[in-house]
């Protein structure tokens, strides 16, 4: 089940929100439920929820979804790509902090809507 995977263990992806063209193909392929079409109808991850099977950056026809190792700097310092989908634990609030240390995402996630 995907409640229990232990968040530490993923890298996620980046969305270069400017390139989408809101297809809506990222959110039909994902298998978690991870991605959404935003209030401007641009991919958006959901955080917590993404497990690293990339079938989005698979799918993707204009290439905007990239994992984040591999992600342009320039896509990873825009804001609005990625939110929280709930609350998160004291603990998994640390778990995002050190991610966004490790990968240098400078911009915080929206809240949960
Ligand atoms: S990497 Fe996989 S789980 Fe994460 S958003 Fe893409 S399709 Fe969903
Ligand atoms: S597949 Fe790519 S272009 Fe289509 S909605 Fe997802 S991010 Fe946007």
């Amino acid at each position: 089940m995907a409640e229990g995977k232990d968040l530490s263990q993923f890298q996620r992806v980046v969305i270069d929100q400017d390139l989408c063209i809101s297809c809506g193909a990222c959110v039909a392929v994902c298998p978690w439920q991870a991605l959404e079409l935003d209030e401007n109808a641009k991919a958006r991850l959901i955080w917590e929820k993404c497990y690293d099977d990339f079938s989005c950056v698979a799918a993707c026809p204009v290439k905007c979804i990239y994992k984040v190792s591999e992600a342009p700097e320039d896509a990873k310092k825009k804001p609005n790509w990625y939110r929280l989908g709930r609350q998160l634990s004291p603990d998994e609030q640390k778990i995002l902090q050190s991610w966004k240390a490790k990968y240098g995402i400078q911009v915080d996630p929206l809240p949960p809507s």
